[in-house]
């Protein structure tokens, strides 16, 4: 597995060879440069890359069993009719919440909680930038999350899905400090793109696998939708919903 570090010392040995080949500086160190720009840009945006620091995105496939989760709720528009879809349909899921987002409806996340779903920390702001922060204020971020979400509902998160699917090395930092566990995901909806329910629905049934981590956004409306359908093309391929995670067999809450 490709890691940054391996790279930081894999660059360096390249950059000095090419120099005692009698190459000038520049012709040495640009080249490396650019190549390990183009392969840390690639570990922050893949989610799964485990570049920088380990991302559980999908359980191993021991058993027919899926997860779903939904983030950047709770919001009165659509988490209601989720959690009604999914009280109906008796199924857990994972709502990775935004802490501004949890102070502004606490009795939804409350709500989640006490029907049997996991709560999770989605940083919180979830601002823009989140990515270019230093380590100190990502730190302050998780736990001003978590402060929010126990607030509201009386549980402390454990798990952390980072705001964007990207990973660095101040998040890494940020996480290994605060002591969360990264959770992504193997079947990304593009939900908050893919406004069209057909395209949608397609998309993330096309190829499901044993052990798959749904990500879905509790603020997009295709999504509510076509979840019962989805939930009913699960169950009738054989697969199990279970939350994120029993699924990864991991605790929930600190
Ligand atoms: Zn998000």
């Amino acid at each position: 597995m490709l890691k940054h570090w391996i790279v930081i010392y894999i660059s360096i040995a390249v950059a000095g060879l090419l120099l005692l080949l009698g190459l000038s500086l520049w012709q040495a160190v640009a080249p490396v440069l650019l190549v390990k720009l183009g392969i840390d840009a690639w570990g922050a945006i893949r989610v799964d890359s485990n570049y920088y620091m380990n991302v559980l995105c999908k359980a191993p496939a021991t058993e027919k069993a899926v997860a779903l989760s939904f983030d950047d709720g709770p919001v009165n528009s659509f988490t209601p009719q989720i959690l009604d879809i999914l009280k109906e349909h008796q199924v857990p899921a994972a709502f990775f919440c935004i802490g501004r987002r949890v102070e502004e409806a606490p009795g939804l996340v409350r709500r989640a909680e006490e029907e049997g779903h996991l709560i999770g920390n989605h940083s919180y702001s979830h601002h823009a930038l989140f990515d270019l922060y230093p380590v100190y204020k990502m730190k302050a971020e998780l736990q001003k999350a978590n402060q929010a979400i126990e607030a509201a509902s009386g549980v402390k998160p454990a798990l952390f899905r980072p705001p964007y699917g990207v990973t660095n090395p101040m998040l890494a930092s940020a996480v290994k400090a605060t002591g969360y566990t990264p959770v992504g995901w193997s079947v990304r909806s593009l939900d908050t793109v893919i406004r069209e329910e057909d395209k949608l629905f397609e998309r993330v049934t096309r190829k499901v696998s044993a052990g798959d981590i749904f990500l879905f956004h509790d603020t997009a409306a295709a999504t509510v939708k076509i979840l019962p359908a989805l939930i009913k093309q699960l169950k009738r391929e054989g697969f199990a919903i279970k939350r994120i995670d029993e699924l990864l067999n991991i605790p929930a809450y600190a």
